[in-house]
């Protein structure tokens, strides 16, 4: 035995034929038909097509065929765009560093060619006709283009994907089920790019026809009009970050993930950055586990965001990302604060005959020109958004009010025709939430306003009411105190005395005097002036009991929202109050100044709506 062989024990190294390094790399590009669908789309956009065509059978494994009216492939080219690191987007890093189209990588042809049977027809533009490559795994080297019809741009066709790799074949799901994921696909892509027509076919089926349209349009044509009709609009502006969209209005969302759609640059991303700012802006005003819907594009200078971090380019890497939530976090949280007067779009408040409160909500947003939203388009937006909100309530399917007509805690999840925050109307009078009528129950508030009859949750509206005001009081370190006539006694354990000893300063800052008034016994001497309708004594224990649980500092800090919250809810009218008419006329008119009014400090609802024709409905009039 020679000196230089190896033990036969000792693995050897050796390069990997050119298919069997696509075919890995493929594991990465081309996860499912979806995964193939996104790349040949974008690839038709960087082509700078106006129209798309998507054609699919059965659930794109056996046949992905996308059609596009693009820049075309030059026949010499064809062969290469299937090589792996072979691209026309880039040349050099600083390219990569700025880069503006959806490719880059070079690699998604070549991929989908390792792993499927691909086809590629091609009319560079100029050209006097059409070129055809054909690419089997075993035949992508030394494949030669032939002659083709084909009148201008690109057609490429996917078949039968993983017919030479029946290991991941296996893991493939239903028709179904990757069909889903194609539409997600296709839906992502034609919702960032407004301007291009698509369309999409599965087992000859039309499934969605998308001519193209400003971006209201397009979200309208995908999410639907229920999701437009309780959407708020969204456009806020700084240096050289933008954002713009529909989010949902807080009292319409749902327990489902699905609609949430955010774009970096035009490109569907799932950051978890944007994912935080965006929970933390609902956080306020969301019930429980509800899910906002949404749909967002965020804008960015490309030179700070990284979108090589993975290959499906899902990912991104912000530069500065505190800036980036920052940013998003404000423009969510603006948007959903600002009041019913604003948001609603009607005339300026009247003079009021009790208490105002100066609200600290930025005005909406100014429109900034940005992603397929022109000046027009916004007006045309508002206006579309108005009339979808008509059709919507006009319409009969929406009919069975007679169960959701009363608010309870439960009911934000059915779509309803109950709109708590319309949109605006072109001919409103008079206040938003109008005139007070009665007090039903000692529970609702019934109003009139000039589209019909508006229903409060007395309490929890002025929960919210309450709440914002004490925030907005700390904030200025102008709680005010009201001394109570007699102090309130109660009774207490050693370690509340002890709290109300040590923390009695803090506890000034908040609105209350507690002291000692004997053995295990605390007198309440004076309580947030804000806070006087409620109950004195319930109110300190649960401050108490909050600053036993939590301790001072984080009361003050990381809990000082849910403080508030807990105090304004005590300190709110008690169910069961009767009010008097101007009592609750004042409480109507301070909801309307009132930022996230529409929502209870715990996410639910604090008013509804029934308009004429709903209630014309319900007495089957004039039909
Ligand atoms: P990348 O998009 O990252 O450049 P791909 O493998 O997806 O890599 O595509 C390789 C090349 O093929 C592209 O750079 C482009 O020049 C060309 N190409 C692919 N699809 C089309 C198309 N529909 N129209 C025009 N050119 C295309
Ligand atoms: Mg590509």
């Amino acid at each position: 035995m020679s000196a230089t062989m190896p033990p036969p024990s000792l693995p050897r190294i050796q390069a990997l034929p050119d298919l069997l390094i696509s075919q890995i790399a493929a594991g990465e590009v081309v996860e499912r038909p979806a995964s193939v669908l996104k790349e040949l789309m974008e690839n038709s956009l960087d082509a700078g097509s106006t129209a798309i065509q998507v054609y699919l059978e059965e659930g794109g494994v056996k046949l992905i065929r996308i059609s596009d009216d693009g820049c075309g492939i030059a026949r010499d080219d064809l062969a290469l765009a299937l090589t792996r690191h072979a691209t026309s987007k880039i040349r050099t890093l600083a390219d990569l560093e700025g880069v503006a189209s959806m490719g880059f990588r070079g690699e998604a042809l070549a991929s989908v060619a390792s792993v499927a049977r691909l086809s590629l027809t091609s009319r560079a533009r100029g050209s006097d006709h059409a070129w055809k490559l054909r690419a089997e795994s075993s035949t992508i080297a030394g494949a030669e283009p032939e002659p083709a019809a084909l009148m201008a741009g690109t057609v490429v066709e996917m078949r039968d994907l993983y017919f030479n790799t029946p290991a991941r074949r296996k893991f493939l799901k239903s028709e179904g089920t990757e069909f889903g994921h194609c539409a997600e696909a296709f839906k992502r892509i034609a919702l960032a790019h407004p301007q291009v027509a698509f369309t999409l076919v599965h087992n000859g089926r039309s499934i969605l026809q998308l001519p193209r349209s400003d971006l209201s349009e397009r979200i309208r044509a995908i999410l639907g009009d229920e999701f437009l009709a309780h959407a708020r609009l969204l456009q806020v502006e700084a240096g050289p970050l933008s954002l713009e969209g529909l989010i949902i209005d807080p009292t319409w969302a749902t327990q489902s993930k699905d609609t949430q759609y955010t774009f970096v640059n035009g490109r569907f991303v799932r950051d978890k950055v944007i994912g935080h700012a965006l929970r933390e802006a609902y956080r306020d005003v969301l019930h429980g586990s509800r899910q906002p819907a949404l749909c967002l594009f965020l804008q960015v200078d490309p030179a700070t965001v990284d979108v090589n971090v993975h290959p499906a380019k899902t990912e991104v890497r912000f530069r500065d990302s505190r800036a980036v939530h920052q940013f998003v976090f404000h423009g969510v949280q603006r948007t959903l604060a600002t009041p019913i007067q604003e948001s609603s779009g009607s005339e300026p408040p009247q003079p009021r005959a009790m208490e105002i409160t100066a609200h600290t909500a930025a005005p909406m947003p100014r429109h900034q020109p940005g992603l397929g939203m022109a000046e027009p388009a916004t007006v045309a937006y508002l206006d579309l958004a108005r009339s979808v909100r008509e059709d919507y309530h006009r319409e009969g399917s929406h009919a069975d009010f007679r169960a959701t007509a009363f608010p309870s805690p439960v009911r934000a999840q059915a779509p309803q025709s109950l709109s708590p925050q319309p949109l605006p109307e072109t001919a409103s009078e008079g206040p938003p939430l109008g005139y007070a009528l009665a007090q039903l129950h000692g529970i609702y508030i019934l109003a009139q306003n000039s589209k019909g009859l508006v229903l409060v949750d007395m309490h929890a509206a002025h929960e919210r009411i309450l709440y914002e005001k004490l925030k907005h009081a700390l904030d200025q370190q102008q709680m005010s105190r009201q001394a109570l006539l007699i102090p309130a006694l109660f009774s207490a354990q050693p370690l509340e005395v002890a709290a109300v000893e040590e923390h009695g300063a803090a506890l000034a800052d908040l609105g209350f005097e507690i002291s000692l008034a004997g053995p295990g016994q605390l007198a309440l001497r004076a309580v947030p002036a804000l806070l006087q309708a409620g109950d004195p004594t319930t109110l300190a224990r649960a401050l108490l009991a909050e600053l036993q649980e939590h301790g001072l500092s984080q009361l003050m800090t990381a809990r000082r929202n849910e403080l508030l919250a807990t105090m304004a809810c005590h300190g709110a009218v008690r169910a069961r109050r009767q009010l008097s008419l101007p009592e609750m006329n004042a409480l109507l008119r301070q909801m309307e100044d009132t930022e996230r009014s529409g929502q209870c400090n715990h996410g639910r609802p604090t008013w509804t709506e029934l308009s004429m024709d709903e209630l014309d409905r319900l007495f089957l009039r004039g039909r």
